[in-house]
């Protein structure tokens, strides 16, 4: 199965991130609830996988201000926090993205669409 890369990346207005995917899906996350899943080792902790910065820790005004991708597998968003160690592959994206389609407060939940890409 082919996996969904990004073909475009899009700032929305009122501050949500977009992805438009080569399969047709589009993922539409606010700024401040996507910084707080930053996956990266200083937001959570490598040994026992707790959260350390999730959403209450960033400013209300978070907003992207570098997008790099990084191989054909992730991208690397650098925030206007100072924050740019985060990697969020793709993977990771869709997944946020089908947990954030569920209810944002709803963190912890099993994707409804698990690896499968067909909804997002
Ligand atoms: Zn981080």
């Amino acid at each position: 199965m082919n996996r969904a890369a990004p073909v475009a990346i899009h700032r929305f207005k009122g501050g949500f991130f977009g992805v438009d995917w080569s399969d047709g899906n589009r993922t539409a996350l606010p700024y401040r609830w996507l910084r707080g899943q930053c996956p990266c080792a200083q937001c959570v902790d490598e040994w026992t996988g707790e959260r350390r910065v999730g959403e209450s820790e960033v400013p209300f005004n978070v907003e992207p201000v570098r997008v790099k991708s990084v191989g054909r597998y992730a991208i690397q968003i650098a925030w206007n926090d100072k924050h740019d160690s985060g990697l969020f592959s793709f993977e990771y994206l869709r997944e946020l993205s089908a947990r954030f389609a569920k209810g944002p407060r709803n963190g912890e939940a099993e994707p409804a669409c698990g690896s499968k890409g067909g909804c997002v």
